[in-house]
């Protein structure tokens, strides 16, 4: 039975940017039931390390993330989503959940905005290569609603080969070195079901992904792409958790089962509290995986 790993803070229940306005209050609570099983661990998130922060983002930027008031999560925030990956890696836990206080994707070399401080990801990355083994080849998957600029911005800028990065946003683009996609999601609000349509999209991304052969699997999870959320794309929150479970069946199948989970965009309460317990119940194996959605379904 794989081991699952949960990152968390209880300073991403009160502050920061993406919580700020109240996203997590409900947790850890809310996955109460989840954290009393044998084959699960909470990890409070330690911060992460100023010298690799400063591989990868300037010392100017980084003085700016310190001493601006919506980043005071940032170090925690990064500092669980590195710990995840080094420990999948290492085989002490097989998938990992990591909450967030402050996101990751819009944060590249020399700049950072829209409720993001550093990059997460690329952080854990660049750590994981550096101390685990060079030749780790990384898939990301990014389903917030919005562009990952400062993630792509970071993989120009280090020139790396080993990362395939897929974004679905608002744009429709790919490089020449078949490292760097977008999928313009945008269209999909306007389909009689725009459910399937983005779920179409995801398994386009994802034929990508098992064609590049990697190592390790990231899923950069917004739910803001929910209806009534800042992104919406008119999609459901059952949707969230059908895409969950489309990504453990591909990450079982192609690689090793090794998923890591990241939090990104997303605002309201309502939507963390119902989506979270049921995404996390998906990468559980076993007796009471997916615990969350047959309950739903018998009442
Ligand atoms: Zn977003
Ligand atoms: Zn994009």
């Amino acid at each position: 039975m794989g081991k699952v790993g949960i990152f968390w803070h209880n300073s991403f229940a009160r502050r920061s940017y993406l919580t700020g306005g109240n996203r997590l209050s409900d947790f850890p609570d809310a996955v109460g039931e989840i954290l009393k099983r044998k084959d699960v661990t909470l990890y409070t998130c330690k911060r992460v390390d100023k010298d690799l922060v400063l591989k990868i983002h300037s010392e100017e930027m980084v003085r700016e993330v310190e001493s601006f008031p919506l980043c005071t999560t940032a170090y925690e925030s990064a500092g669980g989503v590195v710990e995840a990956t080094t420990r999948i890696l290492k085989g002490d836990i097989d998938r990992a959940f990591c909450f967030i206080g402050c996101g990751g994707h819009h944060a590249g070399r020399n700049h950072f905005w829209g409720a993001c401080c550093f990059n997460d990801v690329i952080l854990a990355i660049v750590n994981a290569k550096e101390t685990i083994d060079k030749d780790l080849r990384f898939v990301i998957l990014d389903t917030d609603a919005h562009h990952g600029d400062g993630t792509r911005d970071l993989l120009m800028w280090m020139n790396e080969r080993d990362v395939l990065h897929l974004c679905l946003c608002d744009r429709e683009w790919h490089s020449h070195n078949n490292l760097w996609y977008d999928f313009d999601a945008t269209w999909v609000s306007y389909e009689w079901d725009p459910n399937k349509a983005y779920i179409r999209l995801v398994e386009n991304a994802l034929d990508i992904a098992i064609k590049f052969k990697a190592d390790f699997f990231f899923w950069y999870m917004g739910f803001d792409i929910c209806k009534g959320d800042y992104g919406s794309l008119g999609i459901d929150k059952e949707t969230i958790v059908e895409i969950a479970s489309i990504i453990r069946e591909l990450t079982r199948s192609y690689f090793d089962d090794k998923l890591q989970i990241v939090l990104a965009g997303g605002s309201m309460r309502e939507l963390a509290t119902w989506i979270i317990p049921r995404v996390i119940g998906t990468i559980l194996d076993g007796e009471g995986g997916s615990v969350d959605s047959r309950e739903e379904s018998d009442t």
